[in-house]
């Protein structure tokens, strides 16, 4: 299987892919932890993208491609998904034609929506472990007692000012990339709104259908 999840920031991609990759034993790949990964080993990759990341623009396509196609081709361009890739259509074309090159494609694409306010909540009030990744929230899943403060943060890019430009950004340059997947057949919706269970069951079960029909 081997799929995208798409969505705007704050929609539950990345807890989603994470538990799916757990669950069905795909390889979770997220351009964002990948570059974030960069950044704090500050590799050249890391110093380049570094106040993109972290002002919540896109990266400049050339650095985040070369991170994609490693992953993909690590793990074999076999059982993967993709969280936070594409994120424009030029973005889409070269994944397209990279898979198309290897023999492949895409088995689905999955949309994740959820509602603004949804979105705004989740993103202000997520904290991060910033040694494991695990993702929290203030209200519903508030980090454990047991895990010391001191590694829980605020990522610099879900601050207000750099909130409010990621959601511009996916308005203008990534929203488009759900209709070039639509007009190519290979889109499903997801509704992102409900507990983390219900959503994941809705992917579980669209990724049943997906695979049915391949
Ligand atoms: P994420 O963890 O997916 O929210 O990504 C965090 C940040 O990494 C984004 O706001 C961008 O600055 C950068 N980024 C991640 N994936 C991409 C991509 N496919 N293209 C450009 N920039 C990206």
């Amino acid at each position: 299987m081997k799929l995208v999840l798409f969505g705007p920031p704050g929609v539950g991609k990345g807890s989603q892919a994470r538990f799916l990759s757990k669950r069905e034993g795909l390889t979770h790949i997220s351009t964002g932890v990948l570059l974030r990964r960069a950044i704090r080993g500050g590799t050249e990759v890391g110093e380049q993208a570094k106040a993109y990341v972290e002002s919540g623009k896109l990266v400049p396509g050339p650095l985040v491609r070369v991170l994609a196609e490693d992953a993909m081709t690590m793990v074999g361009l076999d059982r993967f998904v993709l969280d936070g890739y594409p994120r424009t259509i030029e973005q889409a074309e070269w994944l397209d034609s990279f898979l198309i090159e290897a023999g492949t494609q895409l088995d689905t694409v999955l949309s994740l929506a959820c509602s603004d306010e949804v979105i705004i909540d989740r993103l202000s009030k997520r904290r991060v472990n910033k040694e494991t990744g695990e993702n929290y929230h203030l209200d519903f899943k508030p980090p454990p007692s047991d895990v010391s403060p001191n590694v829980i943060i605020q990522r610099k890019d879900d601050m207000p000012d750099a909130i409010k430009h990621r959601l511009e950004i996916y308005d203008k340059e990534t929203h488009p990339v759900q209709d070039w997947y639509r007009q190519r057949g290979m889109l499903k919706d997801i509704d992102g709104d409900g507990s983390f269970e219900e959503v994941y069951e809705r992917i579980r079960t669209a990724i049943l259908e997906a695979e049915s029909t391949s």
